[in-house]
């Protein structure tokens, strides 16, 4: 589904990705791990070209996306995106945050929408939110929300950036199992998180990365069992 190749990329001098190269399947659940600085952002959003690759390339479903002409709008529809902080529209409802984008960006009528929300929300364990604001919300379900957002313009692949990383402790597993929901339905996902359990157990493979390159990967077994590099021995001694 997704194929990159050689993708780099320098902010000024700094090259903060040095050379990445991934094949992603469709279903495939994927967690990228490694130190804060290691890149992990700037690589997710280089995917979805909310930051343009110095060098490289990517394909997403056999389209060439890092194009000069290739329409990214219409890329990016199809990659939902779910980040650390949850960025919902303050001022609108549950429902009209889910609905917004389906119907301003796809075109969708506003019963459709609707729709697809409820369901979404039945989902996500929120049905009874839909005309909640964000600020009466607790952290947790605001970020099932996002995630519930993203779904909603029915994307073929989910990317996430530590979605749990700036939740109270005791809100982090509701996320983490609507996640693990989506897993089990086949969503292609890229995760980057520090929750090594879920790491562990959800994810189909495991990128360990440093200084902008992918170090080591294999199954969770394999790197967290017996990780080869020293580097990836260091960092799961520090985090597991
Ligand atoms: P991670 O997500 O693994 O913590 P990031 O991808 O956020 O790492 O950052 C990798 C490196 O790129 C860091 O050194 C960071 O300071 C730098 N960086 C990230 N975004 C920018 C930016 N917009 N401008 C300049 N430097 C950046
Ligand atoms: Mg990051």
């Amino acid at each position: 589904m997704i194929n990159v190749k050689g993708l780099k990329k320098s902010y000024g001098k700094n090259e903060v990705l040095t050379g990445i190269d991934m094949d992603i399947a469709q279903g495939e659940v994927v967690v990228i791990i490694g130190p804060s600085g290691s890149g992990k952002s700037t690589f997710l959003r280089c995917l979805n070209l909310l930051e343009q690759p110095t060098a490289g390339e990517i394909h997403f479903e056999n389209e060439l996306i890092t194009a000069r002409k290739h329409d990214i709008d219409n890329t990016r529809k199809k990659m939902g995106m779910v980040f650390q902080h949850f960025n919902l529209f303050p001022h609108k409802t549950v429902l009209q945050n889910l609905t917004i984008a389906p119907i301003k960006v796809k075109k969708m009528n506003t019963n459709a929408a609707n729709k697809i929300a409820e369901d979404l929300l039945h989902t996500v364990g929120l049905a009874d939110k839909s005309k909640a604001y964000p600020s009466q919300l607790s952290g947790g379900q605001k970020q099932r929300i996002a995630i519930a957002r993203a779904l909603a313009m029915q994307p073929h692949v989910m990317l996430f950036d530590e979605p749990t990383s700036a939740l109270d402790p005791e809100m982090v597993g509701e996320v983490l199992e609507v996640m693990q929901k989506l897993a089990h339905e086949g969503m292609t996902m890229v995760i980057v998180t520090h929750e090594m359990n879920f790491a562990r157990e959800v994810g189909d493979r495991i990128i360990f990365m440093d200084a902008g390159q992918i170090v080591e990967q294999g199954t969770p077994e394999k790197v967290f069992g017996a990780p080869s590099h020293p580097r990836t021995q260091d960092f799961l001694s520090k985090v597991l």
